[in-house]
C-alpha cells in the first residue's frame, strides 16, 4: 500500500501500483521543491520526531520483530532499535555538517572567496531488506533528513509485521509528501524503480543490487548499494581463546546468522583450532543452552525458501564437511541449530554463495599467506575479521585485502560506530553511511566560486598574441 494514498490498495496490479506511485512522487516533488525540507531547524525537528516515535511505538517494533523473526527483545532492541543513537549524532553534529565550508584559492583565481555548500538531493527512495527489517529502513532514513530530502521508503514485504508497523509509524509522524512508505512485493518495486528519484539508496543482495543499478542508470541516478557477500573471518594462534570464541559465536549466531556482516566462514591457524572448536562448543551451550531450540535468545529463519535453501548446504557427504557442533533442522519451526562446520574445503557447496544462516564453516591454514590468497581470490566481502595480538599480523592483513570494513579481535560491533562509514566495495557494495557518511550520501557537494569587481585583468581575454609566455609563468 502507498501511504500517501490510504484509500487505495496497491495490489499486484501493475498499473495501479505505477499511478499511486507517480502521484505520490508528483506530491513529494512539489514538498521539496517549495523549501520546506531546507532549514536546518526543520530538519533538526523532523530527527527529533522520528527519535519520539521510534520511543512511542517500542512495544509494537518489538512485537512485529518476533512476529517477523522470532527477534530475542534484546536483540531486537539492541540491533533495531539502537538506531536511535544514531539519531541523536545527527541531531548533536548537523549543524557543522550543514555550515557552507570556505576553503583556499590559488593565486591566479584572487580576489575571491570558495565555498563548498552541502545541497539536499531532492526526494530519495530508500529499499531495504528483511533481515534488520527496522534499523535499515530507519537508518538511512536519518541521513536522508539531515541531509534534507524527501523520502519514499519501501521496506521488505519478507518482514510484512515490521514492514506495517514502519508504515504506521511514519504515517503518523510525518506529512505524506515529505516522508511516505510504499509497502508491498515485486510490482511495488518495480513500479518504483521505472520512477526517476534523485538517489536509490539499496540494502539487499547483489543480485538484486545489480537490478537496481541497471533501472536507475536509465534515469542516471546514482545509487548507494549496500550489499553482501561471504565476511571471512580469520583467527591466529595469538589471541585470548575464550573471548574469541564467544566473540564469533555471538556474530554469527546473531539472528541466527540472517546478518550481512555475519562471519560467514572461518581461516583458522592449524595450531589452534581444536582449542578453538572446544570453546566456540563451549560458548554455544553458555549462550543457548544444551538445546537452543528450546532458547528464548535463537532467532528463526526468516521463511520457508531460505530454511530449504540452508538446509541444503548442511553437509550430506563428508565431502562436503562434517557436522562438529548443531547440524539439526525442524521445518515446521524453521529451526535451523547453531552448526559448526569442519573439514570444509574451498570447494564445498557452503563456500560458493553468502551463507546468510546458522552455519560457520571452518577451513585451516598453516600460512597466513594461503589465507589471504584465498580471500583475494573472491570477491570483496563487506566484512573481515581478522583475531590476532600480532600487530605487524593485523597490518600484513590489513595492506594486502580489500573489504568494505575491518573488525579487529570482535565481529558485528564495527557498524555500531557513527564516527565509521559503513559500506562495501567492490560486489559488496558501493557508497557508505551512519554518522557524517550518511548526510555526505545525500548530500551534494556544491562549489561555489565568488568573484568580485574590484579590478578586472585581462590576460586571459583575447587576443592572446604575446600572454602565451605570462600563463606559462602564472601557472606552472
Ligand atoms: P534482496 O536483495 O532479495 O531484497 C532486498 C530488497 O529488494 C527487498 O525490499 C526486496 O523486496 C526488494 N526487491 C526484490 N526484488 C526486487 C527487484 N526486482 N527490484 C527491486 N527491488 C527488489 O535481499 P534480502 O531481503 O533477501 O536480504 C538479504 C541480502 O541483503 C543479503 O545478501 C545480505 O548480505 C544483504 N544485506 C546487506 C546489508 C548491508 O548493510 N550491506 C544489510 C543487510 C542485508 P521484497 O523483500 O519485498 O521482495
Amino acid at each position: 500500500m502507498v501511504q500517501a494514498a490510504p484509500s487505495d490498495q496497491i495490489t499486484s496490479d501493475q498499473a495501479t501500483a505505477s499511478a499511486q506511485i507517480s502521484e505520490t512522487l508528483g506530491r513529494q516533488r512539489a514538498y521539496f521543491n517549495a523549501g520546506h525540507t531546507q532549514p536546518i531547524e526543520f530538519r533538526l525537528a523532523q530527527l527529533k520526531a522520528l527519535k519520539q516515535a521510534i520511543l512511542d511505538y517500542q512495544p509494537e517494533i518489538l512485537a512485529a520483530l518476533k512476529a517477523d523473526l522470532n527477534k530475542p527483545e534484546l536483540e531486537a532492541y539492541l540491533t533495531e532499535i539502537g538506531v536511535t543513537k544514531e539519531i541523536n549524532y545527527a541531531i548533536k553534529h548537523l549543524p557543522t555538517w550543514a555550515r557552507p565550508k570556505s576553503v583556499s584559492l590559488p593565486l591566479e583565481q584572487l580576489p575571491a572567496k570558495g565555498r563548498i555548500y552541502a545541497e539536499p538531493l531532492g526526494v530519495v527512495l530508500i529499499i531495504g531488506p528483511w533481515n534488520y527489517p527496522f534499523q535499515l529502513m530507519i537508518s538511512p532514513l536519518i541521513g536522508a533528513i539531515a541531509a534534507g530530502n524527501c523520502a519514499l521508503l519501501k521496506p521488505s514485504e519478507l518482514a510484512p509485521q515490521t514492514s506495517r508497523v514502519i508504515a504506521k509509524l511514519i504515517q503518523a509522524t510525518f506529512d505524506p509528501a515529505y516522508i511516505t512508505v510504499a509497502e508491498g512485493g515485486l510490482e511495488v518495486s518495480q513500479a518504483l524503480l521505472a520512477e526517476r528519484f534523485d538517489h536509490i539508496f539499496f540494502t539487499g543482495g547483489t543480485q538484486i543490487g545489480r537490478a537496481v543499478m541497471a533501472a536507475a542508470a536509465q534515469h542516471l541516478t546514482p545509487v548507494t548499494l549496500e550489499l553482501g557477500g561471504k565476511s571471512p573471518c580469520i583467527v591466529d594462534s595469538d589471541i585470548q581463546l575464550e573471548y574469541t570464541a564467544r566473540r564469533i559465536v555471538w556474530g554469527k549466531f546473531l539472528n541466527a546468522g540472517q546478518t550481512c556482516i555475519a562471519p560467514d566462514y572461518l581461516l583458522v591457524d592449524r595450531r589452534i583450532k581444536p582449542k578453538l572448536l572446544a570453546a566456540m562448543q563451549q560458548a554455544i551451550r553458555e549462550f543457548y543452552g544444551d538445546d537452543p531450540a528450546q532458547s528464548p535468545d535463537y532467532a528463526r529463519i526468516v521463511n520457508d525458501r531460505h530454511f530449504g535453501r540452508l538446509s541444503q548446504l548442511l553437509p550430506a557427504s563428508s565431502a562436503e564437511g562434517e557436522i562438529v557442533a548443531g547440524g539439526s533442522t525442524n521445518a515446521a519451526q524453521r529451526y535451523i541449530a547453531p552448526t559448526i562446520l569442519d573439514q570444509v574445503t574451498p570447494e564445498a557447496a557452503v563456500m560458493q554463495e553468502e551463507i546468510f544462516g546458522p552455519i560457520l564453516p571452518m577451513l585451516e591454514y598453516d600460512n597466513i599467506s594461503e589465507a589471504i590468497a584465498l580471500i583475494k581470490a573472491r570477491p570483496k566481502p563487506l566484512a573481515l575479521y581478522l583475531f590476532t595480538r600480532d600487530a605487524q599480523l593485523q597490518a600484513l592483513v590489513l595492506a594486502q585485502t580489500s573489504s568494505g570494513g575491518v573488525c579487529m579481535n570482535d565481529t558485528i560491533m564495527q557498524i555500531a560506530a557513527s564516527s565509521l562509514p559503513f559500506g562495501g566495495v567492490g560486489e559488496s557494495g558501493m557508497g557508505s553511511y551512519h554518522g557524517k557518511a550518511s548526510f555526505d550520501t545525500f548530500s551534494h557537494y556544491k562549489s561555489v566560486l565568488v568573484k568580485n569587481f574590484w579590478f578586472d585583468l585581462k590576460w586571459r581575454y583575447a587576443p592572446y598574441a604575446g600572454k602565451l609566455e605570462l600563463f606559462k609563468k602564472i601557472i606552472r
